[in-house]
C-alpha cells in the first residue's frame, strides 16, 4: 500500500512547476490512482491537483506532510499513458507539465466535482425489509434479486438511510472496503451523480418498466379496483406500449400526477429507474448505414501494407499521399474496422471539425453509435459526455480536431490524420503541441499504427519518409495516384490578372472566369468559389489620404464588423465606432472593406442577376450547426455558387460541382513567413480537387499576378512531385526545415529600451550556453549537431496589447534537447533579471511565423 502520493498542483508557473508529496488518508486507500484528480491544501489554498505517482517513502522525509484533501472523481479522468505523456509534452514543448495536463481534460472537469452517492433503485434495493414485514397479501416481488452479503448490505442501508452521501464521507466511514463499494456500483446497486461547478450533470431519465411477466399484468388491469381508474390506466398504457416507458412520457400522454404512478411502483407492479444517459448531440440525426466499398487495386495495395502492420501489433507510421478523391477516407474506414475488431480503438483527426461534416456523417454510418465526436461547438456537458464515452469504454472511434489526439482510450490501436499538412494541428496557445508529434508518442505507448494522410503532404512528414537518417519519425510512403471513381483530376487554367488589367477589365471576375460561371448556370452544374482571406483583411482605409484605422494598443489594422458597425482589434478585443470621416485629413471617401466574401457576393449578384449563392465564411458560420446547413443547401442543388474562405477548400464531395474558381491566388504568396509557397500550393490543390469528383468532368481556373510562380504553376499541374523537389531546394539553401528545426522565443515588455537589452541578453547567453555544449556552429557546414541563434529583432506584430515584442529564432540540427535549453537559459533570465513584467514564450516548430 502506498502511503505518499506525488501531485502536480494547478499553479502554471516555474516555482510550483515538480510534484509535491501528500499523505494518502486511509479513507482513500483503494480509491486513489496515478490519474486521479484530488483536492490538496498548499499554503492557505485548496489547489487541484493530478497524482502522477504513487510512492512508500517520501523524497524530502523531513518535510511534516499534509494529508490529501479529497479525491474528485470515481474513475481517474487520466490514465497511466497519458500522465507519462504530459512529462514528454513538458520536455518537448518546454511548457509546465499542469499545462500539459490540463490541455487532455474536457473543459467540464475543470471544475470542483461534488460526488454522491445513492442507492440506485430504492424500489429494488431497500424497501426489502419493509415490504416483507408489513404487505404480506402483496405478492412476493424479490426473488430474482441478487442477495447482497452482509458488508454490502450494511453499505447499502446506510446509504439509504441518508438518500444521498457525499463521496468523501462515504469513503472515509467504509474505510478499506473501497472493493465492496466500487463492486456494488458496478453492478448498479448504487449509482453516483456529481455536480460541478459550471452546472455540468451527468444526465438521467426516470424509466418506467413492468416488474411482472405481462399475462400477470393483464389479469391486475381486469381485476384493479374501479376507485383506482387512473392507477388502472397508467399500467394499460405501459402494458400496452410493452418496453420502457420515460415518466414524462406517461405524464404528458395520460396527464397523471408522479404520485400516481408510483402508487403503482409501491405495489410491486412497475420499476422506477433513473438511467444515466449519455447527451447525444446527434440524437435527432439519422446516418443511412454504409457499407465497405471493395477497394481499387491502389486503394488495396495501401491497405495490405496498414493491414499487415496493424495485424503484427507494433508501432508503425504511414504517409498515405493519394490524390483528392482518391478515396483515402475509405482506405481509413476500413483500417479502423480491422483494429474495432481486434477489440481495440482508433482516434480520427480532422483539421477541423465543424468544417468536416460530410466527414462525421461517413463515420456514423460506418460506425454507428460507437463513434464519439469531439467537436468544439458542442457545449461543455455534450462533450463531457462524449468524452465520458470513451474513457468508459463505450465508444471505439473518436472523431475530431487536434485535441482529439488526447482521446483516454485504453487499448488504442490506430491514429490517423486527415490532411495532415494542415497547420490546425500545431497549438498555438501552450502548451504548443503539434498533435502529429502527440499521435506519434502515443503509438509508441500503445504500439498503435499512425497514419498521415494528404493530398499535399506537408514537407516535414514527406522529407522524413524519404530521409536516411534514422530519426524516431520515418513514416513508410504509401501513394494512391488515381481517383477512386476513375474520373480524372480537372485541368487548370491560370489566368494573369496583369493582362486583364491591360486590357480594360477591372472587376474582381476575368473573362474566362465570367464565361466559365455563366456557362454552368446555363447547364444548371455547380461552382465553388474560392476567395483565400489571408491578406484580404476587413480593414478601414481613407481613399483620399491612405490613412487606415489601427488598434492602439497593437500595431495592426483593425477589421470592420458590418453588423455591429464598429471596428475590433482581433488580438486584444480593442472596439470602436466606425468613423464617418477620415479621424486624419476629414475626408468622406473613407470606405470599409467589408469582408472579402461580402464583396465578391455582391459582384456576383450584380453580373449573375438571379444567382444563388451560398457563402461560407466567419460572418455566416458563428452560429452551431451553420456551416452544415449551408453545405446542405449546396448539396440539395438550392445554391448554384458556394462562395468561401479556406473552408470551402476542404473535404467537400459534391458530385455536381464542375468548376472552382480561386480568386486570388497568390494572396498569401508574400507574406514573411517561409511556408507560405507551400501553403499557396496546398490551398490551390485542396481546391480544385473539389472539382468533377464524380462523373462529370471539372474545371479550375486560377487568378493571379504571378502566374510564373512555382507554387502556382507546379499546383495547376497536380504536381506535387516537382513542386516538393523546388521546395525543398529553397528550404536547403535558406536553412529552413525539414533541413533543420526552429524555437522561436518571444520576449515582450511595456519598456522598450529594457526589452530590446533582454532580448539581446537571451541570445547571448543561448549561444554562449550552446558553445559551452558544443553545438554552436553555421547550419550550412555538414556537421550533425549545430545550433545557431537569429535576432533578436522586433516581431511582425512589434507591439501587443501595450507590451513590445521581440523575437529571436533558434535553428538546429541534430538530436539536441533545444527546449531544455531554451527554457534553461529563459530561467536564468528570470532569476538574473526578477522582472515580473518580462514575458519569454517559446514555441518550439513553430507553424505560425507572426
Ligand atoms: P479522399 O478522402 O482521398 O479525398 P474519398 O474517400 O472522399 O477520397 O473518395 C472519393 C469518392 O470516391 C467518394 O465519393 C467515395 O465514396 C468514393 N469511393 C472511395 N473508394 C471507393 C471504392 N473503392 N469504390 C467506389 N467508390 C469509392
Ligand atoms: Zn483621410
Ligand atoms: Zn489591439
Amino acid at each position: 500500500m502506498s502511503r505518499i502520493a506525488r501531485v502536480i498542483v494547478d499553479v502554471p508557473s516555474r516555482g510550483t512547476d515538480r510534484p509535491f508529496d501528500y499523505l494518502i488518508p486511509d479513507s482513500m486507500q483503494g480509491w486513489l490512482e496515478i490519474g486521479s484528480r484530488v483536492g490538496v491544501p498548499f499554503g492557505p489554498r485548496t489547489l487541484q491537483g493530478f497524482v502522477i505517482g504513487l510512492a512508500e517513502q517520501s523524497e524530502t522525509p523531513d518535510i511534516k506532510l499534509k494529508p490529501i484533501k479529497e479525491l474528485l472523481d470515481l474513475v481517474p479522468p487520466l490514465s497511466e499513458d497519458l500522465i507519462e505523456l504530459s512529462a514528454w509534452m513538458s520536455a518537448r514543448y518546454a511548457c509546465h507539465r499542469i499545462t500539459a495536463l490540463q490541455a487532455m481534460l474536457p473543459s467540464a472537469l475543470k471544475g470542483k466535482a461534488e460526488r454522491y452517492i445513492r442507492v440506485a433503485d430504492p424500489s429494488e434495493w431497500g424497501e426489502r425489509e419493509q415490504d416483507t414485514a408489513t404487505a404480506a397479501d402483496e405478492p412476493v416481488l424479490f426473488e430474482t434479486v441478487d442477495e447482497l452479503d452482509e458488508a454490502e448490505a450494511a453499505i447499502v442501508a446506510h446509504i439509504r438511510k441518508q438518500q444521498e452521501v457525499r463521496m468523501e464521507h462515504l469513503s472515509r466511514k467504509f474505510a478499506g472496503q473501497a472493493d465492496t463499494i466500487k463492486r456494488l456500483l458496478q453492478r448498479g446497486v448504487l449509482s453516483e451523480t456529481r455536480s460541478i461547478r459550471d452546472k455540468v450533470q451527468k444526465k438521467t431519465v426516470r424509466t418506467i418498466s413492468l416488474r411482472l411477466p405481462e399475462d400477470e399484468i393483464r389479469t391486475i388491469i381486469d381485476e384493479f379496483p374501479a376507485r383506482a381508474s387512473r392507477q388502472k390506466e397508467v399500467l394499460a398504457f405501459i402494458a400496452d406500449i410493452g418496453g420502457e416507458v420515460t415518466m414524462k412520457q406517461i405524464l404528458s400522454v395520460l396527464g397523471v400526477t408522479a404520485s400516481t404512478v408510483k402508487s403503482l411502483a409501491d405495489k410491486g407492479y412497475i420499476a422506477i429507474q433513473d438511467t444515466e444517459v449519455f447527451r447525444d448531440p446527434y440524437k435527432d440525426r439519422h446516418f443511412k448505414p454504409s457499407q465497405p466499398f471493395v477497394l481499387t487495386d491502389e486503394q488495396q495495395m495501401v491497405y495490405d501494407s496498414i493491414v499487415q502492420r496493424i495485424d503484427s501489433r507494433t508501432e508503425g507510421e504511414f504517409l498515405v499521399h493519394g490524390i483528392t478523391g482518391s478515396g483515402k477516407t475509405e482506405v481509413y474506414l476500413q483500417s479502423i474496422q480491422r483494429v474495432i475488431e481486434q477489440g481495440r480503438q482508433a482516434i480520427m483527426l480532422v483539421p477541423e471539425i465543424s468544417l468536416t461534416p460530410q466527414m462525421v456523417e461517413r463515420f456514423k454510418s460506418r460506425f454507428g453509435d460507437h463513434v464519439a465526436v469531439l467537436h468544439s461547438r458542442l457545449s461543455s456537458g455534450e462533450r463531457y459526455d462524449e468524452w465520458r464515452k470513451i474513457r468508459e469504454g463505450q465508444a471505439l472511434v473518436a472523431i475530431g480536431a487536434r485535441s482529439a489526439i488526447f482521446a483516454p482510450f485504453a487499448h488504442l490501436g490506430l491514429i490517423i490524420m486527415d490532411e495532415e499538412h494542415e497547420t490546425s494541428y500545431k497549438q498555438e496557445e501552450s502548451p504548443k503541441y503539434h498533435a502529429r508529434d502527440v499521435a506519434v508518442h502515443r503509438a509508441h505507448q500503445h504500439q498503435a499504427v499512425v497514419i498521415l494522410g494528404s493530398a499535399t503532404p506537408s514537407l516535414e512528414s514527406y522529407h522524413a519518409s524519404r530521409s536516411q537518417s534514422n530519426d524516431e519519425f520515418k513514416p513508410t510512403l504509401l501513394e494512391i495516384h488515381g481517383r477512386a471513381l476513375g474520373s480524372e483530376l480537372p485541368a487548370v487554367h491560370i489566368v494573369d490578372m496583369r493582362e486583364e488589367l491591360k486590357e480594360g477589365n477591372r472587376s474582381m471576375f476575368s473573362r474566362p472566369l465570367h464565361e466559365a460561371i455563366a456557362d454552368r448556370l446555363e447547364k444548371k452544374q455547380q461552382t465553388v468559389l474560392l476567395l483565400n482571406r489571408r491578406g484580404h483583411s476587413t480593414f478601414v482605409m481613407c481613399r483620399t489620404c491612405g490613412y487606415v484605422a489601427e488598434c492602439p494598443n497593437c500595431d495592426i489594422s483593425l477589421t470592420f464588423h458590418q453588423r455591429s458597425n464598429n471596428l475590433r482589434c482581433h488580438y486584444c478585443g480593442h472596439a470602436e465606432p466606425a468613423p464617418e470621416v477620415c479621424p486624419e485629413c476629414g475626408s468622406e471617401h473613407i470606405r470599409y472593406f467589408g469582408t472579402g466574401t461580402q464583396r465578391v457576393e455582391e459582384e456576383l449578384a450584380k453580373l449573375f442577376p438571379g444567382i444563388r449563392v451560398v457563402r461560407m465564411d466567419v460572418d455566416t458560420t458563428t452560429q452551431k450547426g451553420s456551416h452544415e446547413k449551408l453545405l446542405n443547401t449546396f448539396r440539395d442543388r438550392q445554391a448554384d455558387l458556394l462562395l468561401g474562405t479556406q473552408m470551402v477548400a476542404k473535404g467537400l464531395d459534391f458530385p455536381d460541382v464542375t468548376l472552382v474558381g480561386v480568386i486570388a491566388a497568390d494572396s498569401a504568396l508574400h507574406l514573411p513567413d517561409f511556408r507560405a509557397g507551400e501553403k499557396t500550393f496546398q490551398l490551390l490543390t485542396q481546391v480544385a480537387g473539389r472539382a468533377g469528383r464524380h462523373h462529370l468532368p471539372g474545371e479550375v481556373i486560377v487568378q493571379t499576378y504571378n502566374p510564373d510562380h512555382y507554387s502556382v504553376v507546379h499546383a495547376s499541374r497536380h504536381d506535387y512531385a516537382s513542386f516538393v523537389r523546388e521546395e525543398l531546394k529553397h528550404r536547403q539553401g535558406l536553412g529552413y526545415p525539414p533541413y533543420c528545426r526552429l524555437a522561436l522565443i518571444t520576449f515582450s515588455h511595456e519598456k522598450l529600451p529594457l526589452l530590446v537589452r533582454i532580448a539581446e541578453n537571451y541570445v547571448q547567453m543561448v549561444k554562449d550556453q550552446a558553445q559551452r555544449l558544443g553545438w554552436l556552429g553555421s547550419l550550412e557546414r555538414f556537421s550533425t549537431e549545430a545550433l545557431d541563434v537569429l535576432g533578436p529583432v522586433a516581431s511582425p506584430i512589434p507591439r501587443l496589447k501595450n507590451r513590445y515584442r521581440f523575437q529571436c529564432m533558434i535553428k538546429w540540427r541534430g538530436d539536441m534537447d533545444v527546449a531544455k535549453l531554451a527554457e534553461f537559459v529563459s530561467q536564468q533570465l528570470q532569476d538574473s533579471t526578477r522582472d515580473k513584467e518580462l514575458l519569454i514564450s517559446i514555441d518550439v516548430d513553430p507553424q505560425v511565423m507572426m
